[in-house]
């Protein structure tokens, strides 16, 4: 199920340069995607078990970004998975270092009413992983990573695959909107009401 969740963060343009990395939780441990395999030439079993030490138990080098999955499942324990990607949108809205603002109502699947932006910190770093476990908070789903992409949580592989899916064409919005004018933003109370709306549709 990584390999498949990989190829479609993959097809779906996310994935620029084998940068994107996966992690799901399991019952043997925190499964990542492997470091510097492409997923198309990944196959069943490249994953890696984690203990909670970020020591390999089964498998292949494990993605250099394995802190940060850690920590995010340590932190997080009702999420069972983390997307991570460099997608073009996201990273571009990284690069300036600031929150994205409530430009569609979309924002309320990010937990809050703003896409948060972490600070930079080395990639791999456990400075970068607590960064962004602090962006996110205790009911944040997906954050901007500054200078280097972004995060996105789910209950389920699809659902944060998803979510980056969601982060992207939501940094999308805002630059084409910036192109066009000064946005407008949503009142944090209409971003809290959809909100609810969400939670009573189900979603995550
Ligand atoms: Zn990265």
């Amino acid at each position: 199920m990584l390999v498949d969740a990989a190829r479609r963060l993959d097809a779906a343009g996310l994935n620029v340069n084998a940068s994107g990395n996966l992690s799901v939780r399991t019952a043997r441990g925190v499964l990542v995607t492997p470091s510097g395999i492409p997923p198309d030439e990944m196959v069943p079993g490249d994953g890696v078990v984690l203990a909670p030490d970020g020591a390999p138990v089964e498998g292949r080098v494990p993605t250099s970004e394995w802190r940060l999955h850690l920590e995010l499942h340590r932190r997080r324990p009702e999420i069972a998975a983390v997307v991570h990607t460099h997608s073009p949108e996201a990273t571009a809205a990284a690069a300036v270092g600031r929150p994205v603002p409530a430009v569609h109502y979309v924002v309320a699947r990010f937990g809050g009413r703003e896409l948060p932006c972490a600070p930079y910190a080395t990639y791999g770093s456990a400075e970068l992983a607590a960064n962004v476990a602090e962006a996110l908070g205790a009911r944040g789903t997906a954050c901007l990573m500054a200078n280097h992409g972004a995060v996105a949580l789910g209950l389920s592989l699809e659902s944060a695959v998803a979510l980056a899916l969601d982060v992207e064409w939501f940094c999308g919005v805002h630059r084409r909107a910036r192109q066009l004018g000064e946005p407008l933003v949503l009142a944090d109370d209409e971003v809290d009401r959809v909100s609810r709306l969400f939670e009573a549709y189900g979603q995550p």
